[in-house]
């Protein structure tokens, strides 16, 4: 058997289409342009090639991008200061600081500072607190993302065994939150489970969101089920360069599963596309209607 392929693009790009929709009759309606802020400080590279992404994208549905490039030595009083402005400026409606921050600023600090109804990443202890106890608030944009994928995939997730590899606060946790709340069985595996292979196999749907090239085998995956690898690693390629890869081995998990996200174009692009649906959420808040 071998596994369709979940094509992240194409699914971003249904939601980008659907987004762009939303956003042109809420300005009808309100005259009010959903507006996202992103705030780069240093020159990291490949942040900033995510920042033009995102800044794009958002333009493309309509929105409003304002961007803050900063140099690599701010001050973490200068971001906070910074994020208080954006707090109370009505054209921004999420704020989306990017991470990693340079060291002399602690990246916790200025997400806590970032307004609830603005946290247009979903990383706000308030915000983590509304997903665990169930209630509609700002999820983050992966685990979002993710979601989606599973729901494209299967009519109903209800009563599904889920497992979840990683419980970092970004994917891992608000994972297995988001699909306890569809009513699927979720096991949370980290580093310190003791059966990993045994854990994955019982997997309808299995997520997996650690960091490592190739982690997971082909022959931990239930026949049938869905992957979704959110890993992204760049690992040296044949004859010089290097190519991205996901944390399961693809080519053996293809061959067994039922569906597969691919990297590239599996949960990156869903990604910014859910950042985008979360930024209409932040509007949608700013004007009473959420
Ligand atoms: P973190 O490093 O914060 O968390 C990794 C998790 O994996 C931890 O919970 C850790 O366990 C667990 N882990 C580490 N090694 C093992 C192992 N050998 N077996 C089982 N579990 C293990 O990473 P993130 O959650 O931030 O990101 C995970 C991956 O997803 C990365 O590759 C990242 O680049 C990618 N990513 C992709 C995104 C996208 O848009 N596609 C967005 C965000 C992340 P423990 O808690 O015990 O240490």
């Amino acid at each position: 058997m071998t596994a369709s392929i979940i094509d992240g693009k194409a699914e971003a790009a249904r939601l980008r289409l659907r987004l762009a929709g939303e956003v042109a009759a809420l300005k009808a309606e309100y005259g009010v342009t959903p507006g996202l802020a992103v705030v780069l400080v240093g020159d990291n590279p490949a942040s900033e090639v995510y920042v033009r992404n995102k800044a794009a994208q958002t333009r493309e549905v309509g929105m409003e991008s304002f961007e803050f490039r900063l140099p690599a030595d701010l001050t973490e009083s200068a971001l906070l200061a910074l994020v208080q402005q954006l707090n109370g400026r009505a054209d921004v409606h999420g704020i989306l600081v990017q991470l990693p921050l340079p060291p002399q600023i602690s990246a916790e600090k200025v997400l806590d500072a970032i307004a609830p109804e603005k946290d247009v990443d979903g990383f706000h202890p308030m915000n983590a607190g509304l997903l665990a106890v169930g209630k509609p608030g700002l999820v983050p944009c992966t685990p979002l993302g993710c979601l989606i994928m599973a729901k494209g995939v299967h009519e109903s997730l209800v009563g599904l065994d889920v497992v979840v590899v990683g419980r970092s606060n970004i994917v891992g946790r608000p994972a297995a939150q988001l699909f306890i709340t569809e009513s699927c069985t979720v096991t949370v595996a980290h580093s310190r489970t003791q059966d990993l292979p045994g854990e994955c196999r019982r997997a309808d749907i299995l997520l997996v969101a650690v960091g490592r090239p190739n982690l997971v085998r082909g022959d931990w995956i239930k026949p049938g089920a869905t992957v979704i690898d959110v890993g992204i690693n760049r690992v040296p390629k044949e004859g010089g360069g290097s190519r991205l890869v996901g944390d399961v081995a693809f080519d053996e998990a293809v061959e067994i599963a039922g569906a597969i996200t691919p990297v590239p174009g599996g949960v990156g692009p869903m990604t910014i596309a859910c950042l985008l649906a979360n930024n209409l959420t932040c509007a949608r808040i700013a004007l009473g209607l959420v």
